[in-house]
């Protein structure tokens, strides 16, 4: 019984985008049926067990009550040890303040959050409907003629197979399924980004982990392809044998400036606990830049 009041205060989670106080009122109300319920069950069934979603509800719950004292959500539960940089991150890495880097990180978020939203309307969404390319990629022919190539050098206004040509990629967000192909954003070694699109890959658990934050991947002929609907660029791959994942650990990263947990422990977002970050600066910029808030309960 309890469980069943948790699991219900549990489900105004999805309304907090909407109306937060009215949601939160309610996940309150009937959290505290749940702990009643816990304190009436009959002394046979006690102890009553760890619940993950008591403990899931009684976290937002307290966050959301210090939010409501005045604090802000990024000031809880961050205890960053990393002394204050002389200079901001995005002077020292300004390729973080590139706006169409965030403008593509944005867009994916708002994609990961709208896909999510959808998916708890319907029971079963699979959406495979998608353009033909123009253009069909091979592997390249021999692979001693392969020389690498940046995105600097690929024109984003032509469709074009960069034959005999690799790119060394890593994945900045997380892989947002359930369309065609599995949506990315990926950074080249100069720190510049482009949107990626894998088809005919399977997006199950192993994608996820093959294709999450961090992950580094060489594309094999890459694709730019123009959009056929929104004439967008973007790096498009038909062919599963040209992707290879470069399988290293990499640990935990930056959400937002990527760098790796050296020294300094890295401290998590106090709601979804997935998200890490460096530094006070990186999650601020992350929340309120790059709107961590779209993908963070979902
Ligand atoms: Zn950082
Ligand atoms: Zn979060």
């Amino acid at each position: 019984m309890p469980e069943a009041y948790y699991a219900v205060a549990n489900s105004y989670m999805v309304e907090m985008e909407r109306n937060k106080v009215s949601a939160l009122r309610k996940m309150k109300h009937y959290f505290n049926l749940g702990k009643e319920a816990e304190d009436n069950m009959l002394p046979c069934y006690l102890p009553y067990g760890e619940s993950d979603v008591r403990r899931g509800v009684e976290n937002i719950i307290s966050v959301a009550a210090k939010v409501e004292e005045g604090g802000s959500l990024l000031e809880f539960g961050s205890v960053f040890t990393k002394p204050a940089n002389e200079k901001g991150i995005l002077e020292e890495k300004q390729y973080l303040a590139n706006p169409l880097r965030k403008q593509m990180v944005i867009r994916h978020r708002q994609g990961i959050a709208d896909f999510a939203k959808l998916a708890k309307r319907l029971d079963h969404i699979e959406i495979t409907q998608t353009i033909p390319p123009k253009l069909i990629q091979t592997t390249p022919r021999r692979m001693g003629h392969v020389k690498p190539i940046s995105l600097k050098e690929m024109n984003p206004t032509t469709d074009h197979i960069y034959e005999d040509r690799l790119i060394d990629l890593t994945l900045i967000e997380d892989p947002s399924f359930g369309f065609a192909s599995i949506h990315l954003i990926a950074e080249d070694e100069n720190g510049d980004v482009t949107r990626l699109y894998i088809y005919n890959v399977e997006q199950n658990k192993e994608a996820e982990e093959k294709l999450g934050h961090g992950s580094r991947i060489v594309l094999l002929n890459p694709y730019m392809r123009i959009g056929s609907q929104d004439y967008t660029n973007g790096i498009r791959v038909d062919e599963p044998r040209c992707v290879v994942y470069l399988d290293e650990d990499v640990g935990k990263l930056c959400r937002f400036c990527g760098t790796g947990e050296e020294s300094v422990p890295f401290q998590c977002c106090a709601l979804c606990k997935k998200a890490s970050y460096c530094s006070k600066e990186c999650q601020t910029l992350d929340w309120k830049v790059m709107k961590h808030k779209l993908i963070c309960l979902v």
